[in-house]
């Protein structure tokens, strides 16, 4: 049974995409750049029986960023990156040397949108050759320029080929090849395949995605955004509602904002009627049960506990399911207190604990007209509604 690693390079600032946020950390279709890359390793289909052992080599200080971004996937702790690419590597080749892989493929997380076929497709390879890397061919026709910038001559290009990753390799091969390199002083090779050349190792080639790009400009984004959200065409809409009655208390809690009132909620948890009725409007497009069903009011964990994590766990349920929060929407019905001046920091709310941008979240508020329960100040009722996409599967 072979051993397969992979090095999953995420310390890139990544300046040239734009944006505060280094593009592997980007949201594409609601997950992050890494947890789209850990999905496509972690996928059954890449046909290695015990799972790949994944490490991940991130910028220095960004272990927070990464455990945010990893979602439910599983690696070894992460390993900070050097200056150059080829440093990275290094460090990650390293890290995994006491796990003594067979095989290792050495990916950059700015390709996410690989699929597990290719995935397989390296393993074969880095088997067969030892040393082998995914390639394109070129459609367009190449010219090479002088420095006046008049063209000095076309290439032939059936010669030519688009280099991708995962490059895949015999892992001591491709050790011992940056160990040469390394101590050599050569610190600038911008691919693996190109140090395995230099240190006398035959690399073949496998089959590329023209998917597997690397997202480098900003439009980069937004095509591998469309091309995520057209796979998810079944869209889904589920509602929620949920009642607390009043009790003694000097604040409440709503959509995730601690509103000071001359009244509590009672509740088993923090009694959140707004992120209550969202959670089930979550599980109803899941169809997954209800939040009695994964919470149960018996259990005592949830005994005052913050709603935060039940919306979370729903949130979580839909990227297991391989979809994404396209939008939510709660409606509170109360007399008091007044949530017009509550309504932009519950919206921000919501968007942190479900990590969904800030336009697909509405919060909306109603009084029944002194009308019923909530007209009679006896509690608040929230409705809720959820629109989601997931993968169609029949
Ligand atoms: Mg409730």
């Amino acid at each position: 049974m072979r051993r397969v690693a992979v090095i999953l390079l995420a310390a890139g600032q990544g300046n040239r995409a734009g944006g505060a946020v280094a593009k592997q950390y980007r949201l594409l279709a609601g997950k992050s750049v890494i947890a789209l890359n850990l999905q496509a390793f972690s996928s059954d289909a890449v046909g290695a029986a015990d799972g790949l052992l994944i490490q991940p080599v991130i910028a220095d200080g960004g272990a927070d960023d990464f455990q945010a971004a990893r979602g439910a996937f599983s690696t070894l702790p992460p390993v900070p990156g050097g200056v150059t690419r080829q440093q990275s590597v290094l460090a990650g080749l390293e890290a995994l040397a006491p796990h003594h892989p067979d095989l290792v493929l050495i990916h950059d997380a700015a390709r996410p949108l690989l699929t597990a076929a290719l995935i397989a497709r390296a393993i074969d390879a880095a088997a067969s050759s030892g040393a082998a890397l995914p390639v394109m061919p070129v459609v367009d026709t190449i010219k090479s320029m002088d420095a006046q910038g008049r063209v000095g001559a076309t290439i032939e290009r059936m010669h030519l080929r688009i280099a991708q990753t995962p490059q895949a390799f015999r892992f001591t091969s491709i050790l011992d090849a940056h160990r040469q390199a390394a101590s050599a002083g050569r610190t600038d090779f911008t691919d693996d395949a190109a140090l395995a050349e230099w240190a006398g190792l035959t690399v073949t080639t496998f089959e590329g995605e023209a998917w597997n790009m690397k997202l480098t400009h900003p439009d980069d984004f937004a095509k591998a955004e469309a091309h995520l959200v057209a796979q998810l065409a079944d869209i889904r809409t589920g509602q929620g509602f949920d009642v607390h009655a009043f009790a003694p208390g000097d604040h409440v809690m709503l959509c995730g904002v601690r509103i000071t009132h001359d009244r509590g909620l009672s509740g088993h948890s923090d009694a959140d009627a707004g992120l209550h009725a969202l959670v089930d409007a979550i599980l109803g497009a899941l169809a997954e049960g209800d939040i009695g069903a994964h919470f149960p009011p018996s259990d005592m964990r949830w005994k005052g506990a913050s709603s935060d994590q039940f919306l979370q766990h729903a949130v979580a349920r839909v990227s297991a399911r391989g979809g994404m929060i396209a939008h939510l929407d709660v409606t509170l019905i109360c007399e008091a207190p007044k949530i017009g001046p509550h309504r932009d920091a519950m919206r921000e709310a919501i968007a942190r604990i479900a990590r969904v941008p800030l336009h697909r979240v509405a919060v909306k508020a109603t009084t029944s007209e002194k009308l019923g329960f909530t007209g009679r100040g006896e509690g608040i009722a929230a409705l809720a509604c959820a629109t989601i996409r997931l993968p169609w599967k029949e």
